[in-house]
């Protein structure tokens, strides 16, 4: 049973106390008390399917039970000292983290969230290389802190103050929206083989946008010298916009050429969600100087890590860098057991199978109805983008994607909002979903889009 204010009560704390600001979705806020693995409660009792996973942060499943176990067990030996004291788990956690990673990415620093990591990443580059510029994307989204707010390029989550700045955005690689599209330069498990649709034919669209970036780095940059440059392999909050294939690869040659260090952003993308690979990088087949995680690493507890070479963690050490909560005892207690899940369960190898039914069915769907744009992504990284019609590619009204999302609601599912134009829904669920709720979400989606084909 639900313990707590009623609905009306933190409705009115949440208007004047509470982030007023912040959008809770729906026209009645979702009320939740309570979740088990793929599924959450509201106050009511009423269940819901979970295709959001608090932002593709629930990774293996709403309190797990062997995550709740290991938890539960360091809760009550030690919650907290601090680095300068040794503790086992967080070297315990360290190594066993960094044996996930390829090639020099050896060393790890713990932090509190996806901000706090990328806001060192960005620091530990301009440290290592003595150079202050760098380059984003486009509708990237890295944080939110005064220092990422630079880096972020998305204009929702920043504010009008002089933050940030030294980051330049190149144009964005988006296969769908780009000016040289390349939606068939991306991988797809839905149309394996697909000729080539590039705006210029013959894949060059991928080269294009290289150039681009190529352009910033001799015209925006000064002295052609450049610290980083970050990227996610599929744009979260940007709306699951999967960069075209070889886009990373060509794109680190460039910044390594001009002497920069190559960050990837593996906030949403890691731990196994692509299913081809365990992260996101992999599947452009590159290797990062610096990668960056958070949300999925800690299933829901707030934690976050950044994982460099020893050589880049050298320069780091010429100061002093200290974090009071980043790797105490109970998130690396979590962490820990997060990974060991992944493993047990063969998470990957069900966001790879489960993923690639999903999108094979939404895509689909996408021929069935004139509003699905276009259907991307990887694994259990998926992105609907809904328009007007097909041909213009006007983004869907935000009324009309406001009452899609509250249908969806309303048969119990919850699914995620984004992309540029606030288009997109971000389907990244718990990674213990099943093929029953793959049926069942595609099914509710068919209604939802069938009463607004109807409505025209
Ligand atoms: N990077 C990416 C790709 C993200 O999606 C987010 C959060 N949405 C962040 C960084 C920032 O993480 P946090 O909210 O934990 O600071």
């Amino acid at each position: 049973p639900h313990e707590g204010p009623d609905l009306q009560t933190v409705k009115n704390i949440r208007k004047n106390k509470l982030i007023p600001g912040l959008i809770t979705y729906y026209k009645e806020p979702v009320y939740v008390h309570q979740g088990h693995m793929q599924y959450l409660w509201d106050t009511s009792g009423r269940r819901y399917l979970d295709l959001f996973a608090g932002i593709v942060t629930v990774s293996v499943g709403h309190c797990h039970p062997t995550v709740v176990a290991a938890a539960e067990k360091q809760l009550r030996k030690l919650w907290h000292t601090t680095n300068i004291y040794l503790h086992p788990k967080i070297h315990e956690y360290a190594d066993q983290l960094v044996s996930k990673l390829p090639g020099d990415l050896k060393v790890v620093y713990l932090t509190n969230s996806g901000s706090e990591a990328n806001d060192l990443a960005v620091l530990m580059a301009r440290m290592h290389t003595g150079v202050f510029e760098g380059i984003s994307l486009r509708n990237g989204y890295h944080g939110a802190s005064p220092y990422l707010m630079g880096v972020t390029a998305l204009s929702t989550w920043r504010y009008n103050t002089p933050t940030g700045f030294g980051f330049h955005h190149s144009v964005n690689p988006d296969p769908y929206r780009g000016p040289w599209g390349g939606k068939h330069c991306r991988d797809s498990p839905a149309q394996p083989g697909r000729p080539c649709d590039c705006v210029l034919g013959q894949c060059q669209a991928c080269d294009l946008y290289v150039d681009q970036l190529e352009d910033v780095l001799r015209y925006s940059v000064p002295k052609g010298r450049v610290a980083c440059f970050i990227a996610e392999a599929i744009q979260g909050v940007g709306g699951s916009v999967q960069l075209p294939d070889g886009f990373l690869k060509k794109a680190y040659e460039k910044i390594r050429a001009y002497g920069g260090l190559c960050i990837a952003d593996e906030v949403q993308t890691g731990f196994g969600r692509m299913g081809s690979h365990y992260w996101g990088f992999e599947s452009q087949g590159v290797t990062p100087d610096i990668v960056t995680m958070a949300k999925g690493i800690g299933n829901g507890f707030p934690m976050g890590a950044v994982v460099t070479t020893p050589e880049i963690a050298q320069t780091m050490g010429r100061a002093l860098h200290f974090n009071t909560f980043g790797g105490n005892p109970l998130a690396s207690a979590v962490g820990s057991a997060v990974l060991d899940v992944i493993d047990k369960e063969r998470t990957q190898a069900l966001c790879a199978n489960l993923g690639t039914y999903f999108i094979t069915e939404l895509d689909k769907l996408r021929s069935e109805f004139e509003v699905i744009g276009d259907v991307r992504g990887k694994g259990l990284m998926i992105g609907v983008e809904l328009v007007k019609d097909k041909k213009s590619r006007q983004p869907l009204a935000a009324e009309e994607m406001a009452s899609i999302w509250e249908d969806t609601k309303d048969m119990g599912v919850l699914i995620g909002k984004g992309g540029l134009y606030g288009n997109c829904l971000r389907i990244k669920p718990p990674m213990c979903i099943t093929k029953a709720d793959v049926d069942f979400s595609l099914a509710v989606l068919r209604c939802a889009l069938q009463k607004h084909q109807d409505s025209q």
